[in-house]
């Protein structure tokens, strides 16, 4: 039986007729203090992997295979690979007078969008405080990584990757710069189990006017990290793993990948720089290829130790939204196999279940470093 507040019945009463079904808004769940989005236009989107024929019955064609260009809206970005296989050009679609099929990576912004256009929005009228809502404004867009309809981050040319890691770059740093924008997340579904629609090869970026929860709990504690030990939190961890070595997979003379000590869920790996970097978009290019270099090469370890794995990658950058010192934030990427399903402890407790130790997990990426190149000398 509900409990009743004193002197107030509980009864029902009609629908708020400010609901716009058609508009994406976030819902505030007073009990776990996160925000839901909500983004009614989301199921229009095609599936490519639940069905290849559309509900009429038509064959579906891969809106991001060249020739089919005009299915999606128009470019934002686009990086071009010269005819020697090795320049790179990035292209200004605006000022630039280039032909639709020319290009090859594009961005787009994403045809069914999990954010309003970028308006920055206003504050929400008075709402009961158990029904807080709020649109959200922003923008989401789709990196095309490749001309050839391949599946995977690893069948990409060197060429492609560092022209994916160079739009990520160039579309964050664009972002940062709208006024109102709070929180930029870049990330890849690779496989229906990781949250693909569609199977040509895609990441995407999605810059909102407010920082979820979670990120802005992170951000919390590493600023209270650098408040009470004068570090940066990730330095830390750097350091230590790197003294601990049984968790480190690949080190050079820039960047880092490790299973995390307490990695929540099984084979994760962190790449970043081992010098401290709050933001990937200010990463120079040297960097930034090597960067690239490392993660299509990560992938394809996780696939031979996982043949057929869908996966995901979720980038972390200092959210232009925080106004701590930038000497508390360092960026991160994480790649991680969709090995298991979140189940009902885990949505209960949202604690997640890990079968497999990081330090095992390291171990396998190591047999794969060393099979490739044996001079690696991590054991
Ligand atoms: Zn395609
Ligand atoms: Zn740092």
């Amino acid at each position: 039986m509900i409990e009743a507040r004193p002197n107030q019945a509980v009864g029902l009463s009609e629908p708020a007729n400010s609901v716009n079904r058609g508009a994406v808004e976030s819902r505030l769940d007073p009990i776990s203090g996160n925000w839901t989005v909500f983004a009614p236009n989301r199921v229009q989107r095609p599936e490519e992997f639940v069905t290849q024929q559309d509900f009429a019955g038509k064959q579906i064609e891969c809106p991001f295979c060249p020739g089919n260009e005009a299915t999606t809206p128009a470019p934002v970005w686009i990086g071009k690979i010269g005819e020697d296989d090795t320049s790179l050009a990035i292209v200004d679609p605006v000022a630039a007078n280039v032909a639709e099929d020319d290009w090859s990576v594009r961005v787009v912004p994403n045809k069914f969008p999990a954010v309003n256009g970028c308006t920055v929005s206003a504050a929400s009228h008075r709402e009961p405080p158990l029904f807080q809502r709020r649109p959200i404004s922003g923008g989401h867009e789709v990196i095309i990584e490749s001309r050839s309809h391949v599946e995977s981050l690893s069948q990409l040319d060197l060429s492609e990757t560092q022209l994916v890691f160079n739009a990520l770059r160039d579309r964050i740093q664009h972002w940062r710069k709208v006024p109102g924008i709070a929180y930029v997340s870049a990330f890849k579904n690779a496989g229906a189990r990781a949250g693909a629609s569609l199977r040509h090869t895609h990441s995407q970026l999605i810059a909102t006017d407010r920082i979820p929860t979670a990120i802005q709990q992170a951000v919390d504690r590493m600023t209270r990290h650098r408040a009470t030990s004068g570090c940066c939190l990730h330095c830390d961890l750097i350091r230590a793993e790197l003294k601990a070595r049984e968790r480190v997979i690949w080190r050079d003379d820039r960047l880092v990948a490790y299973c995390p000590f307490s990695s929540h869920l099984p084979m994760l790996v962190r790449v970043t720089t081992l010098e401290h970097q709050p933001c990937f978009e200010d990463l120079d290019n040297r960097t930034l290829e090597s960067t690239s270099r490392l993660v299509r090469r990560l992938v394809s370890w996780l696939e031979s130790i996982r043949p057929g794995t869908a996966y995901n990658f979720c980038l972390y950058t200092k959210p232009p939204g925080t106004d701590d010192s930038p000497d508390s934030y360092h960026w991160c990427l994480e790649i991680f196999p969709r090995m298991t399903q979140i189940a009902g402890f885990e949505w209960g407790s949202q604690c997640t279940i890990n079968p497999i130790l990081p330090e095992l997990a390291a171990a396998k990426f190591r047999a794969c470093a060393r099979a490739e190149d044996p001079r690696i000398m991590l054991s």
